[in-house]
This record gives C-alpha cells, sequence and structure tokens, in this order.
C-alpha cells in the first residue's frame, strides 16, 4: 500500500505476526528460512515501522457497511475507511476438557511439568519441541497419524518426545491434572486445528472470496491470509495475498 502512494492504517490487537511467533523455526519463508517465528516478526514490525506504515495496537470491535467502504469501531471510536483488508486469522478449536489449554503460553509457563499434548500437525508437534525446549516434559496424543512435516517429525525423534496412538475422550481430569492410559499429566495442551476467525465481517454478505487477493462480493473488501487459506494457511501465503489485495486496490 504504501509502495502505491495509499494511506493505510494496521490494527493489531495482538502482535505484529500473529501465530507466526509461535513457530520454533520457519524454513519455507524465502530468505528466513531457520529463524524462529518470534525472530521473524520482530523483523515485520520493524519492516512497517521503516515504511511509516500507521500501526495502531487497537482492537477493532466491529464492522459495518458505509457510504462509499466501512465504518470500523476502535478503541478510539469510528473511524471510516474505503477499503477493507480483513486478516484475523484462525481460533483455536475447542474440546469439553476442563482446563485445557490452547495457547503455548499458557502450557510452556510449567516448566518441568508433564504436558500432554493432543494433536497430530504441524502446531502440535511444533509445540512438543518448544514446551521440551522451555524445559517441559511433553508427550504427543494423535489421534489417527502424524500429519506433519518430515522435518518436524525428525527434529520429535532427535528430542525423545513420546508420541502415543490415543483419543481426547481417553483422558480424565484426576485433582488438578489428568490421567491418560495409566499415565499422569500435570496439564493437556489441545492443538487439533483452528476455525477461520470472521466475526468482524460474519454479518455481511461476503458470499465468495476470489484468490489471489481475498475480494469478496463486497466492493472494496477482502478477506486474506489463514481466515480463508483453511488447511493451506502459511505465513509465505497469507504475505502473498496481502500484496495481491494491495495491488488489487492499487489498480483500481
Ligand atoms: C506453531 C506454528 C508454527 C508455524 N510455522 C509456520 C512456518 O514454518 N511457516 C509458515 O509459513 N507458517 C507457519 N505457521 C502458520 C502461520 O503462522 C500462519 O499461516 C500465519 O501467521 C497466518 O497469518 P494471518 O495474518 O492470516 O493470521 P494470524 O497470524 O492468525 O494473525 C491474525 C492477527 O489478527 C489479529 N486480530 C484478530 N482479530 C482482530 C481484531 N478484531 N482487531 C485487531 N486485530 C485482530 C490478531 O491479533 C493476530 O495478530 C505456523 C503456525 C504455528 C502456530
Amino acid at each position: 500500500m504504501k509502495k502505491e502512494s495509499i494511506g493505510c492504517t494496521l490494527f493489531e490487537g495482538g502482535q505484529v505476526g500473529g501465530l507466526l511467533r509461535y513457530a520454533n523455526r520457519v524454513e519455507n519463508y524465502l530468505g528466513h528460512h531457520g529463524l524462529d517465528g518470534h525472530s521473524i516478526c520482530l523483523k515485520f514490525r520493524q519492516h512497517l515501522l521503516d515504511m511509516g506504515v500507521d500501526l495502531r495496537h487497537e482492537r477493532v470491535g466491529s464492522v459495518r457497511r458505509a457510504e462509499a467502504g466501512f465504518m470500523l469501531n476502535t478503541p478510539s471510536g469510528d473511524e471510516r475507511y474505503s477499503r477493507l483488508i480483513v486478516a484475523t486469522g484462525t481460533t483455536p478449536r475447542k474440546v469439553p476438557l476442563e482446563g485445557a489449554f490452547y495457547f503455548i503460553e499458557e502450557a510452556s509457563r510449567h516448566s518441568g511439568s508433564r504436558v500432554l499434548v493432543v494433536g497430530g500437525g504441524d502446531i502440535a508437534l511444533d509445540n512438543c519441541i518448544r514446551l521440551r525446549r522451555a524445559g517441559a516434559h511433553p508427550t504427543l496424543l494423535y489421534r489417527e497419524g502424524i500429519r506433519a512435516n518430515a522435518m518436524l517429525r525428525e527434529e520429535m525423534e532427535n528430542e525423545g518426545i513420546p508420541m502415543e496412538k490415543g483419543d481426547i475422550h481417553g483422558i480424565q481430569k484426576v485433582g488438578s491434572g489428568y490421567s491418560h492410559k495409566r499415565s499422569e499429566y500435570d496439564h493437556v495442551a489441545v492443538f487439533i486445528g483452528r476455525e477461520p476467525d470472521l466475526e468482524l465481517v460474519r454479518h455481511l454478505d461476503i458470499g465468495e472470496v476470489r484468490l489471489p487477493c481475498g475480494e469478496a462480493d463486497i466492493e472494496g473488501l477482502y478477506i486474506i491470509g489463514d481466515a480463508v487459506l483453511g488447511r493451506f494457511g502459511q505465513a509465505t501465503l497469507a504475505a502473498g495475498m496481502g500484496l495481491a489485495a494491495a495491488m488489487h486496490i492499487g489498480l483500481r
């Protein structure tokens, strides 16, 4: 946007880089391979500051359509924008298990504790490795198979992290901890997928979201990144969609 000399404001309710900050090691982001997600996110932030992007650490409460654009309700009041790019990502899929963690920060605070990590995808394995490095004792519980990439599987083996086949329904809450197949755990951390977070635009008639720029059926509305990419959710693709949306806006 800045390159096209179009003024833009970025509202970030959490931290710049979103979910990527949890990645142990990013291997598929050109020019940044081998770095951890947190370091890459710091680079993203610096890039935004260097480009003079108006970065606001504020959560957008709601969006409604306004004359020739969109009205955003922000902590500073209502603000109108002519175009809106929604990149709100995803929220974790939850299970009915009291006290389960869904964010790695919650689990990694407990160095030395035994953590049963539920899931079989990249995020579950990545988080097991992160927990091990934070001094915890993770065990992976997967249901059908491990669907994570080969590099993460190899790292799990190198770290000697146990992997067990089983189901979340076999976990029981016992006092302040949990048990599963005669083993005891202090915590259960669940990473079994994520759902698109389209809360801000759910009430709008967004229709079809078209690739590559995430253009919706409403003039001026774009939805990009994990919020629409489903199982293809990756930082590189999210950034690519953002670029496509900016180009689409610039060309109009
Ligand atoms: C452990 C782990 C490892 C990963 N490893 C890799 C990897 O190696 N390579 C790779 O390419 N990808 C990796 N990913 C995936 C990558 O992190 C995501 O694909 C990418 O972050 C998606 O970006 P996004 O902007 O679409 O969504 P998110 O990263 O989820 O960001 C959404 C952002 O929107 C903000 N937000 C939400 N609602 C509001 C609101 N109402 N107002 C203001 N702000 C709001 C949130 O605070 C958040 O920062 C990994 C993910 C995890 C969890």
